[in-house]
């Protein structure tokens, strides 16, 4: 098959390491010709170039660039293809994305690997990344099934754990587990921070161990991504916050009330629910 990738990063040029060696013919567009030559030289791809025509007669795209400029770069592409070409993105958020090209483009279907590292750049990109990873796909009920089939078979060969659901549902879904974290963990490191006695505040930093590491390890992550989660996926990050105020009043409810029986019971069903998420 003859698959385009647009975005020569960290997803798009594992893509490309993992559709190269299973045969396809991989052709890359990125913005820099740097990163295209890098591509090439990598092994990430067969071709690339700034110009998107060289994905004229793909049987597949992939775009794989930032968020924010997935929409717009398909509404140029678009003008390079035929008109069966299967067009596929791998954007964290679904909603605002499938909304937007669905209008434009038929054979359009959304998709998000739930796989990355904290790296970037097509020296950040990984053979087999999406080994056993969920691999979410949001079809509509007017997205041709050639258009679901042909994704599905190259994302099943990528090793990945297909998951299909509504966009809305995507974006509800990881706002729990990924955007909500985020934000939860950010306010962990800023109430820390507002400690009044700078001997206390030393001494925490000093004494912090792996507990804090862990939970601070998202909220102190590239705030670009942040912007992008609250920007992108608001509404639903909105009501995981405030379902998580709701949460916080409680535990702080049953401190002030000593009601050490009910707070533990409330730890008790968390501890149950954990391995629900995470094994
Ligand atoms: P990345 O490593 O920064 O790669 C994005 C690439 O897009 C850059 O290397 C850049 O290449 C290229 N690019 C930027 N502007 C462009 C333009 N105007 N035209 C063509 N190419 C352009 O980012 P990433 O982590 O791969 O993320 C890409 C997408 O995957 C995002 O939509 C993100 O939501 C999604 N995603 C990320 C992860 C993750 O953990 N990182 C996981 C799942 C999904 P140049 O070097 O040419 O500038």
């Amino acid at each position: 098959m003859k698959i385009g990738i647009l975005g020569l990063g960290l997803i798009g040029g594992s893509l490309g390491f993992d559709l190269r060696s299973q045969g396809h013919d991989v052709l890359g567009v990125s913005r820099r010709e740097s990163t295209c030559q890098k591509a090439v030289a990598l092994g990430n791809v067969d071709e690339a170039s700034i110009n998107l025509s060289l994905l004229a007669g793909t049987d597949v795209v992939f775009i794989c660039t930032p968020i924010s400029l997935i929409v717009p770069q398909v509404e140029q592409l678009i003008h390079h293809l035929s008109l069966t070409t299967v067009v596929t993105d791998v954007g964290s958020v679904k909603a605002p994305i499938v909304q937007a090209i669905s209008p434009l483009w038929d054979y359009f279907i959304g998709g998000h690997p739930m796989a990355g590292t904290a790296d970037s750049g097509i020296e950040a990109a990984q053979r087999h990344l999406f080994v056993d990873r969920p691999y979410v796909l949001t079809p509509t009920t007017t997205t041709p099934t050639m258009a679901i089939t042909v994704v599905e078979e190259i994302v099943r060969s990528l090793g990945a754990k297909i998951y299909y659901c509504q966009p809305e549902q995507h974006d509800r879904a990881v706002s729990w587990i990924s955007h909500l974290p985020v934000m939860v963990s950010a306010a962990l490191i800023a109430a820390c921070m507002g400690e009044t006695d700078p001997e206390v505040l030393q001494l925490a930093q000093n004494l912090a161990s792996s507990g804090f590491r862990d939970t601070s390890r998202v909220g102190g992550g590239n705030p670009e991504l942040g912007v992008m989660m609250a920007r992108y996926n608001r509404q639903a990050l909105l009501g995981s916050l405030q379902q998580y105020r709701h949460n916080l009043d409680e535990l702080i409810h049953l401190i002030e009330q000593e009601n050490w029986a009910l707070l533990e019971q409330n730890l008790q069903s968390n501890q149950q629910a954990r391995p629900n998420f995470v094994e």
